[in-house]
């Protein structure tokens, strides 16, 4: 099965091999992003991933370093030649992101606003679309059809759980209706393993499976010292999890 190809950069979605996206959950300051990049520049990652602007429940939690976050991740994404995603939360900032961004990321919680899917269509960047964590299928399709129909912007579908009665996960992947969603809209569908699990255990388990399973790639949050980072400690692996993960996925991230 042929999937449409998404560039950002010298990276592309949607071929083989399939991509790693990896990083933080949130810049927590410029040395911390560089020396992040640093290290998922040496594990062997495609893309880096990093929030500035966090969709935090409480709005008592760190929020993020908005603007000046993405400079710095910028910054570091240049140190190591690697492109980047970071979150656009409101429509309100994606004059101000255009420029810096190689790609724009839409959170769960932001599938459903279609002012700002409208104004990312007619952006021109390629968009990680996520998925709503209480979204149908054909409600994350059309997310994205509100991306594409406006003819300039590419998009790649992101499965990162969905709420269900399970409740010893964060979430619940959905697996089946990522490899549905891509063999129907032939876009490239990754998944995030850890918003999805919430757990460290499973970031390696659930990335082997999507990957076998032909998912175009994973996007996956990692820390230099995973229990003191400033958001999701539970779900953050290490750069030693993340050095396994890259070993064990190597049929899948490698092109033959
Ligand atoms: C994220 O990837 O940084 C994030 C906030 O994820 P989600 O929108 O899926 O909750
Ligand atoms: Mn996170």
């Amino acid at each position: 099965m042929t999937i449409n190809s998404v560039s950002v950069k010298q990276v592309t979605f949607g071929k083989q091999p399939a991509i790693v996206i990896a990083g933080p959950c949130s810049i927590e300051s410029e040395e911390h992003i560089f020396k992040e990049a640093q290290a998922l520049k040496a594990a062997g990652v495609d893309m880096i991933r990093a929030g500035a602007y966090k969709p935090r429940t409480s709005p008592h939690a760190f929020q993020g370093l908005g603007f000046e976050g993405v400079k710095y991740l910028r910054a570091a994404a240049d140190s190591v030649h690697l492109p980047m995603v970071t979150e656009v939360l409101s429509e309100y900032d994606v004059e101000k992101l255009i420029d810096l961004v190689d790609m724009f990321q839409v959170g769960s919680r932001n599938m459903y606003n279609y002012q700002l899917l409208k104004l990312l269509g007619q952006a021109g960047k390629p968009v990680l679309l996520k998925r709503g964590f209480s979204a149908t299928l054909k409600e994350w399709e059309m997310a994205g059809q509100y991306l594409m129909s406006e003819g300039k912007a590419s998009v790649v579908y992101c499965e990162r759980g969905i709420r269900s009665f399970q409740d010893e996960t964060r979430n619940t992947l959905d697996l089946a209706g990522a490899i549905l969603l891509q063999a129907k809209t032939k876009q490239p569908v990754i998944i995030d393993p850890s918003h999805a699990s919430g757990r460290r255990d499973l970031i390696l388990p659930l990335s082997k499976a999507a990957l076998a399973a032909n998912i175009s790639g994973v996007m996956i949050e990692v820390h230099h010292n995973p229990d003191q980072a400033w958001t999701d400690a539970a779900q953050t692996i290490d750069y030693s999890l993340l050095d396994q993960l890259m070993k064990e996925c190597q049929p899948w991230l490698t092109s033959n």
